[in-house]
């Protein structure tokens, strides 16, 4: 009996392993299609020049000469997917930067403003590390995960996002730890490629963690829960977690 009570045990466990397995191998494979397809390509362009022109259009903020000179020069070394043209674009709202996958860079006029104001190198790093995200395509990435997510691959982008952000919220627990660790893995790999593009552009790698530090210490420096905690940022750069 009992022997016929644990056999049952593991056959409804391994019943469990292969469904887990199961749902996740379907997921990556939707993740994947949506990941190397061109009409999603397409579709994100769209969706990106309606939030670049929104953008421009409501409140055009000077940059400072040092984000375009750092620009100027990660260009030179960064691999810039085709098609994408890349602009800085300042703005008040936020409170660092941010990406599209079309190349404009967002940057909050935080980030030069008297408390905070990074300097050339810290100016290079935030640079770098958007310059890295548009690389390795992490909008993209992003999107598609709510798309597998979804588990429909007709959902449209913006649909799949806000289907996403609700099934969160009405509790999914597991979506929510597997997003989060996904956008955490981003951000590391972001941040590696930024301290590479700086040493490429002839510029100090632990510049990206000077720049961590002082948009933490400032007051979190938009890293919320979507971001990792400073230590382990610090410690993905092989930087001491004591610098704080
Ligand atoms: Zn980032």
């Amino acid at each position: 009996m009992l022997r016929n009570a644990f056999l049952m045990g593991l056959t409804l466990c391994q019943m469990a392993v292969a469904m887990a397995w199961g749902r996740d191998s379907a997921h990556a494979a939707m993740h994947e299609r949506c990941f190397s397809s061109s009409e999603r390509s397409q579709e994100l362009g769209l969706f990106d020049r309606l939030q670049a022109d929104r953008a421009r259009h409501a409140q055009p903020v000077p940059v400072p000469p040092r984000f375009h000179d750092a620009l100027a020069r990660l260009k030179k070394v960064a691999r810039i997917p085709n098609g994408a043209r890349v602009e800085l674009v300042g703005t008040h709202s936020g409170s660092s930067a941010s990406v599209l996958s079309s190349g404009v860079i967002f940057l909050s006029s935080r980030l030069w403003r008297d408390e905070l104001s990074l300097d050339r190198e810290e100016a290079a790093a935030v640079i770098a590390h958007e310059l890295a995200h548009l690389e390795l395509s992490h909008v993209k990435d992003r999107l598609c995960e709510a798309v597998a997510a979804a588990g429909n691959e007709q959902i449209p982008l913006a649909a799949a996002t806000r289907a996403a952000r609700q099934a969160v919220w009405s509790g999914d627990d597991q979506l929510a730890v597997r997003m989060m660790q996904a956008n955490h893995l981003r951000e590391l790999q972001a941040d590696r490629r930024a301290a590479e593009l700086l040493r490429l552009a002839g510029l100090p790698g632990e510049a990206v963690g000077r720049m961590l530090l002082k948009l933490a210490r400032s007051d979190g420096g938009g890293y919320s829960g979507s971001h990792p905690a400073l230590e382990s940022r610090l410690e993905n750069l092989g930087q001491a977690v004591s610098a704080r």
